[in-house]
């Protein structure tokens, strides 16, 4: 099952993002730090090339320690590229975004050359709380002005510091599996968009490959026995613990499942990332992989089409 939760009009969103993108200095991108690769957005990847880009690693408090440093070495070695992590307990959180942005492009500022900053990011993923720890007591200004539209926000932080907010960016389509569940995982999708069992077991899978020692300490397992559960053993063992039970015994898996996302999602199972830059570049590569066949054969067919109508 592949996860797509922002179908279509993908023209429109790519010119409307290109225009705004001409009118700003750079672009805060707003990530998840328990999946920040998934929650990139390619399309803004491709058409902000060449401007400076700042990436929040955001709700580090919920991730894995040593694989936000790993992934903050990592976007900060791209070009054009900053990146840092952030959580909302952080009472400088809000400064600190300021200051790296006003350092990413040092020849803007005062009144006549304000800081013209794009904000973006997937749903869920803190930008609000951001926003306005950054705004403090300040009212947000919204533009009613031309060229901006009625869902995008211009806020003034400053009189030099202008923050363009796009609410509803929209995403290509998702070409990496992983990056669906994980998102989805994350809380980035909406509940009617996906399946929740499935999405579970995909979690599963994962933390009982990466992060055993968590989930046996999180639910109580034997440490040798579960080394060995398959994701639907792990489910079912939660489901159990949980006393999501049918009548008759059995385990009512859309409850466990929901149970699983939650106890994730709060941070209850440990300090937990789904992603690494090596898993990534493999899970992309697979995808690309998958695509390209994709595309060869649909390309065949449309020839032998063609060859019939001769
Ligand atoms: P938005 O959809 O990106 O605007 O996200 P919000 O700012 O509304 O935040 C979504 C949820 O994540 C809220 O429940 C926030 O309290 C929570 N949240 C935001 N930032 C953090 C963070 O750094 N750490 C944790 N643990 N939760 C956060």
């Amino acid at each position: 099952m592949a996860i797509q939760w922002y179908p279509g009009h993908m023209h429109k969103a790519k010119k409307a993002i290109a225009e705004r993108l001409k009118s700003v200095d750079m672009v805060i991108e707003v990530l998840d730090a328990r999946m920040p690769a998934s929650g990139e957005n390619p399309l803004l990847g491709q058409l902000s090339a060449g401007k400076p880009k700042l990436k929040i690693l955001n709700k580090q408090d919920l991730a894995d320690p040593e694989r936000t440093r790993i992934w903050l070495d990592d976007f900060n070695s791209r070009p054009d590229t900053r990146a840092i992590a952030l959580d909302a307990s952080d009472r400088q959180a809000a400064q600190k975004l300021i200051a790296a942005s006003r350092a990413l492009v040092p020849n803007r500022g005062g009144i006549d050359k304000p800081l013209r900053v794009l904000i973006c990011g997937i749903p869920n993923v803190g930008k609000s709380t951001l926003i306005n720890g950054m705004l403090g007591k300040k009212s947000a200004k919204t533009g009613n002005e031309p060229g901006i539209t009625k869902a995008e926000q211009r806020l003034f932080l400053a009189d030099d510091f202008w923050l363009y907010d796009t609410p509803g960016m929209l995403w290509p389509k998702i070409i990496v599996e992983e990056a669906g569940y994980n998102l989805a995982a994350g809380g980035a999708v909406g509940r009617n968009a996906l399946d929740e069992e499935i999405v579970a077991l995909e979690l599963l899978d994962y933390l009982r490959r990466h992060y055993l020692p968590l989930l046996q300490e999180r639910y109580q397992a034997d440490k040798n026995e579960s080394s060995h559960w398959r994701d639907d053993q792990w489910l079912e063992w939660i489901g159990r613990k949980r006393g999501a039970l049918l009548p008759g015994g059995r385990i009512n898996c859309q409850k466990a499942a929901e149970n699983t996302l939650t106890d994730f999602r709060d941070g209850h199972i440990g300090r937990i990332t789904l992603e690494t830059p090596q898993q990534w570049a493999q899970w992309l590569k697979t995808a690309q992989q998958k695509e390209a066949i994709l595309k060869a054969e649909r390309e065949a067919k449309k020839a032998e089409r063609k060859g019939k109508a001769v």
